[in-house]
């Protein structure tokens, strides 16, 4: 079962501590290449001016913990490396029980879960811990050490092209930003790698795809910078992979427009393969949708998720944890994004070859018995005859007959092999 390597992979990477820069984001994209071949690692550097922002300095953490007076650690990075906060100044101090829960972040809903706090571009530290954790810490002074450092470094991404045909292309994006946290954020990095080892392996495809793994907002901009040109030249369609972990709910976001060919083919599919799933307008995004669908770029990009972030208790939480994914979770976003795929490798225009009706029988095509099965594909042949003028794509006459795409495909295949139809 793919969902089951896919999970396995999640865990491997799951306690990297990643942030925005930083050496966990490139072992997690040196990971990724030691399965998807060709793949590209690129460091754009602290400093670089990226449209309205700058790349910020690259931030590493070796150790960072909380001593009691008799020096027992009671907050650890080093046991979860959400207790962080992300993009802590170092400090090596002892202080004060009212400073020290000034600086503690926690969740009283939810008592039991440490919250995942960042401060990317306003410099201070904190850590996170649980409510309970919290309550029970006693009024004394405690041995603070964040052994953090700032550097003029780099961002790091990774992509990959997989070339097809066409010189159009089909992106699927992810981020690789959040240390050890589940649906919210590395399960799209993982699903990411096996949907592009899994187009490595087919030959002939009919479009190109490109993998784009980066620092969520900053990395998208910075992507954006250097890439506009030929992503405004090429993209044909694009997905932002997030939330593909759980197998709680599935959840769709549309575009900006709502119907660009992204949304078509991705509610074609949610719609044919029967999935209940929530609809989000492109007013609830939150992830580099918001970049690459700005104003100016204006690139289409959707997502088809199962949790939507924001949208669960355990979102940005130590509860958004290899607990809450699952292989079968894994295993179903897998499988919609093959179709997804599919449908963009099957959806050609055709035209008929034949004046009228064609003559089926004496192709062959006519059934000799009549059965209900062999009834509906008669019609679905003489739907797909009859809509294809040159003009109209199998995705829509699969939508106008109600048939799933994959079926007509089929059909559409069959027809050209007995020259009633041809590709335009
Ligand atoms: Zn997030």
């Amino acid at each position: 079962m793919i969902g089951n390597l896919i999970y396995d992979y999640c865990r491997e990477l799951f306690y990297i501590n990643r942030s925005i820069t930083g050496n966990g984001v490139r072992e997690t994209l040196k990971s990724i290449s030691k399965k998807v071949d060709n793949f590209q690692i690129r460091e754009v550097p602290s400093g670089t001016k990226c449209f309205d922002w700058v790349v910020p300095e690259e931030w590493n953490v070796k150790d960072a913990f909380v001593k009691d007076e008799k020096g027992n650690k009671i907050i650890d990075f080093k046991e979860n490396n959400i207790h962080l906060m992300g993009y802590s100044k170092p400090i090596d101090k002892v202080i004060s029980y009212d400073e020290l829960i000034n600086k503690l972040y926690t969740l009283p809903r939810f008592p039991n879960a440490i919250p995942y706090i960042t401060s990317y571009y306003k410099k201070d530290w904190g850590f996170c811990v649980t409510e309970n954790q919290k309550n029970n810490l006693k009024n004394q002074n405690y041995h603070v050490k964040i052994d953090s450092s700032f550097s003029n470094g780099s961002l790091s991404y990774g992509e990959v092209l997989i070339k097809g045909k066409s010189k159009k292309e089909i992106i699927f994006s992810t981020y690789i930003c959040h240390p050890s946290l589940a649906n919210d954020n590395l399960s799209g990095p993982v699903l990411a790698t096996y949907l592009a080892m899994h187009l490595q392996k087919i030959k002939n495809l009919r479009f190109s795809y490109r993998f784009i793994f980066i620092p969520e907002t900053i990395g998208a901009i910075a992507y954006l910078n250097e890439n506009l040109n030929n992503l405004k030249k090429n993209t044909y369609a694009g997905f932002i992979l997030t939330c593909v972990g759980d197998n709680n709910n599935y959840s769709y976001l549309s575009s900006r427009s709502g119907e660009s060919i992204c949304d078509k083919v991705a509610l074609h599919v949610l719609d044919n393969l029967k999935i209940k799933f929530k609809k989000y307008s492109f007013h609830e995004r939150g992830s580099d949708e918001r970049q690459y669908s700005s104003p100016g770029i204006d690139l289409p990009f959707c997502s088809v998720m199962r949790s939507k972030y924001g949208e669960f208790d355990e979102y940005h939480t130590s509860l958004d944890n290899l607990d809450f994914i699952s292989s079968e979770g894994f295993e179903g976003s897998f499988n919609i994004y093959k179709k997804i795929i599919h449908v963009f490798e099957n959806n050609y225009t055709y035209k008929t070859m034949i004046l009228g009706e064609p003559q089926l029988g004496k192709r062959g095509l006519y059934p000799n018995t009549s059965t209900k099965k062999s009834h509906n594909e008669v019609k679905d042949l003489m739907n797909l005859i009859s809509y294809s003028d040159g003009k109209k794509s199998l995705l829509e006459i699969a939508n106008e007959i109600k048939v799933p795409i994959w079926d007509l495909s089929l059909l559409a295949r069959k027809l050209i092999e007995h020259k009633i139809l041809k590709k335009v």
